[in-house]
């Protein structure tokens, strides 16, 4: 909700955050959503979808850090990735650091999304938009994961909230197609709310999971602009161990690769999985 120059967030009926405006960059409504992207004096250039903070250049550090390499490298061998939306592109840019990965395909449901991106957010994709290895595919996440004849090894659902055309990213048609997607040995993640004010979503998110996958979990990290504490990120894979990478080992396939990370290290990947009582209380309803 936008009144003189300050921008209330709508995620929560009762509370909430606002924003200062500096300036309104753009503000559209696309074929799927209600696109706003605007400077904020102290974070920066911030995305809205739907009334929804979904990015600022502040800490998106955090979130794109933890989304990308907590899976990728556990796994430790990965060779194709599929990102559903990540329209940003930052998630591609994280993804694009490994060396070893060849090919990246990313399934966006809004071209305008991206097409803003590559004007507005400039840090977000760092022109890996433009990089080789990536494909960029037009469509609802659920449609490619349900058609497609391509395998992968890790997923990364880097989806909105479930409103609007990200609702459909939440659905047990979505997560079988994924499950069927993945190569032996694959991982699944995907943003799975605050789990503070989200707490059912997760809930959901992990029954639905529990039906395709052996190993359903979650991990977390602490971003501001998501307000109420920490978000948990959905993982799901068929082998247990994959969660269980120690930090000697997570070091060892840091240090082989190029990364220079501001939020991640491998220490913080293994406890990442430690999550507070009242979320695992939660979890054995289930
Ligand atoms: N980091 C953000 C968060 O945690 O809320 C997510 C950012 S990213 C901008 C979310 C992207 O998902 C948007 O570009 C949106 O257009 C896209 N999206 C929403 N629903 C989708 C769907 N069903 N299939 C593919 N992309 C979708």
């Amino acid at each position: 909700m936008l009144t003189n120059s300050i921008w209330h967030e709508t995620l929560h009926p009762n509370f909430g955050q606002y924003f200062s405006i500096n300036q309104i960059l753009y503000r559209t409504h696309t074929k799927h959503q209600d696109l706003m992207i605007f400077e904020n004096e102290t974070l920066g250039r911030i995305l809205a979808l739907d009334g929804i903070v979904q990015t600022t250049e502040s800490d998106e550090f955090i979130y794109h850090e933890m989304m990308a390499h907590v899976p990728l490298l556990a796994h430790g061998n990965v060779r194709k990735v599929l990102i559903i939306g990540g329209g940003d592109g930052a998630m591609l840019r994280e993804t694009s650091y490994h060396k070893n990965i060849e090919q990246i395909t990313m399934v966006e449901i809004d071209s305008s999304v991206i097409e803003l991106s590559k004007q507005y957010l400039p840090y977000h994709h760092a022109g890996s938009f433009h990089n080789p290895r990536c494909k960029i595919i037009i469509d609802n996440g659920v449609n490619f994961v349900q058609t497609t004849y391509d395998r992968f090894d890790v997923i990364i659902s880097d989806c909105p909230d479930p409103i609007g055309p990200g609702e459909s990213l939440y659905t047990s048609e979505f997560y079988q197609g994924c499950h069927k997607c993945l190569n032996p040995g694959g991982i699944f993640v995907a943003q799975s709310g605050v789990c503070f004010f989200q707490l059912n979503e997760a809930i959901n998110n992990y029954q639905k999971l529990q039906h395709y996958f052996n190993d359903v979990g979650f991990y977390q990290a602490s971003i501001p602009t998501y307000y109420g504490g920490i978000m948990t990120f959905a993982w799901a894979s068929d082998d247990p161990i994959l969660r269980q990478i120690n930090t000697l080992n997570l070091m060892t396939r840091y240090n082989q690769t190029e990364l220079n990370c501001r939020y991640y290290n491998p220490a913080l990947h293994a406890s990442s999985f430690t999550l507070p009582q009242y979320f695992l209380n939660a979890l054995k309803t289930c």
